[in-house]
């Protein structure tokens, strides 16, 4: 006779390990993908991927990853999901970034090992780090990021400020990127302890030059909010729910919102006034003369091509630099590269163009804030 008062864990075990015996022998797991969407743009700039299961078990991934780490499987699960991430992200669009969750015990293990000594190199991927149980010594963490970090992967810690992800956390790994929990970022709108614990944690991402994420946006009224504060990236259902098509975009009202979002005033003393666009490249395009800038896989400046060839050396500033200062850093480097343009970037440090050093002197020295110098002009 059945019955439904099974007792819940022994009876399902052999289930669940062969359920995941099956995804681990590579059926009935695929990737979702949910938009990361750079707030003050509105553009989708990267793309978390999530586990979606399918099978006798109808349950949620973290059910699914529970019962796996509950059997050894863990990093195993890991593995597989970070090997599809790498076989999706040749299709990745130009200038856009996977996040794929890991947990942070399983770094040292041989089969994640393996998918990453397979790949040259990790660029593009950023490894969101959770840990629901708490990790204790956050220096062996650090450790075990080292050749990940090596091979080209950037940094998060998932669910800043719930609890699990400490301070102490942030501080001794460094992230890339700080996710801020859904909790926090749930009616912020309405709640002053919630806004005023995200421009804390803003400010202190900001000195570990950390780029903030908020995830579980559902609301217009929470994106505000998170936009006045200053956070760079958000994600939620607001933008898009994770969806199998790949790679999704942002469409209805919301995009509409974000396009027609005031744009930023600018200050005339800083360096954000002065800047020219220019063309970007890629290593391996030819380069585009007068002046470009090369960039890596996320837009981020690596070299600068001039007349006189291509320079590895590049000056990153922001554009809510003061003038004077960005002048006097310009002006303390070696002499062979002292005079050359500095390159303006965002948040997230992709290039917004360059400011010419002439520009930065006439300006400091009060000059008339000449009209742009055209490149055409130059040659
Ligand atoms: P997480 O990493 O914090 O993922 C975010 C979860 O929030 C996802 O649930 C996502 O669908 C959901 N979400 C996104 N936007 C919103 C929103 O606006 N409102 C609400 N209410 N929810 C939102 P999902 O896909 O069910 O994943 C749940 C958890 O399962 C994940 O939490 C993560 O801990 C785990 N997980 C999922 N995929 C993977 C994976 O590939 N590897 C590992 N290790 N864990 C995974
Ligand atoms: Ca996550
Ligand atoms: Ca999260």
């Amino acid at each position: 006779m059945t019955t439904f008062l099974e007792p819940p864990v022994a009876p399902t075990a052999p289930r669940w390990s062969a359920a995941l015996e099956r995804v681990l022998a590579g059926e009935g797991l695929a990737l979702a993908a949910q938009p990361i969407v750079d707030v003050a743009r509105g553009s989708v700039v990267g793309y978390e991927l999530l586990a979606r299961f399918d099978g006798p078990h109808q349950a949620t991934p973290d059910v699914w990853f529970s019962h796996a780490e509950r059997l050894g499987l863990g990093a195993r699960l890991d593995a597989i999901v970070l090997a599809r991430a790498l076989d999706l992200r040749d299709d990745l669009p130009d200038d856009t970034f996977i996040t794929v969750n890991i947990s942070p015990l399983h770094l040292g293990d041989p089969a994640l090992a393996a998918v990453r000594d397979r790949h040259r190199s990790l660029e593009r991927i950023v490894l969101e780090l959770t840990e629901h149980s708490a990790v204790d010594d956050c220096a062996a963490v650090a450790r075990l990021l080292e050749p990940w970090r090596e091979a080209g992967a950037k940094v998060a810690i998932d669910d800043a400020g719930s609890g699990y992800a400490g301070l102490q956390w942030l501080l001794a790994l460094s992230p890339d990127l700080v996710k801020l929990d859904r909790a926090l970022v749930d009616h912020l709108d309405e709640d002053e302890v919630k806004s005023a614990l995200v421009a804390m944690l803003g400010g202190f991402a900001d000195r570990l030059d950390a780029w903030v994420l908020a995830e579980g946006v559902e609301r217009l009224a929470e994106l505000d909010v998170l936009a006045h504060l200053g956070v760079p990236l958000a994600q939620g259902y607001l933008f898009r729910r994770p969806t199998l098509e790949l790679w999704p975009t942002i469409e209805g009202d919301v995009r509409r919102h974000l396009e027609q979002r005031p744009a930023r005033a600018v200050d005339p003393d800083r360096v954000g006034a002065l800047v020219e666009v220019v063309r970007t490249r890629h290593r391996h395009e030819p380069p585009a003369l007068p002046i470009s800038v090369v960039v890596d896989g996320l837009g981020q400046p690596i070299a600068l091509d001039l007349a006189d060839g291509t320079w590895d050396r590049v000056l990153a500033v922001r554009p809510d630099e003061t003038v004077r200062a960005v002048l006097e850093r310009a002006l303390t480097r070696d002499a062979h590269w002292r005079w050359h343009p500095v390159v303006c970037v965002d948040e997230l440090r992709r290039v917004v163009g360059v400011v010419r050093l002439e520009r930065l002197v006439h300006h400091v020295i009060g000059g008339s804030p000449d009209r742009p110098t055209t490149h055409e002009e130059e040659v």
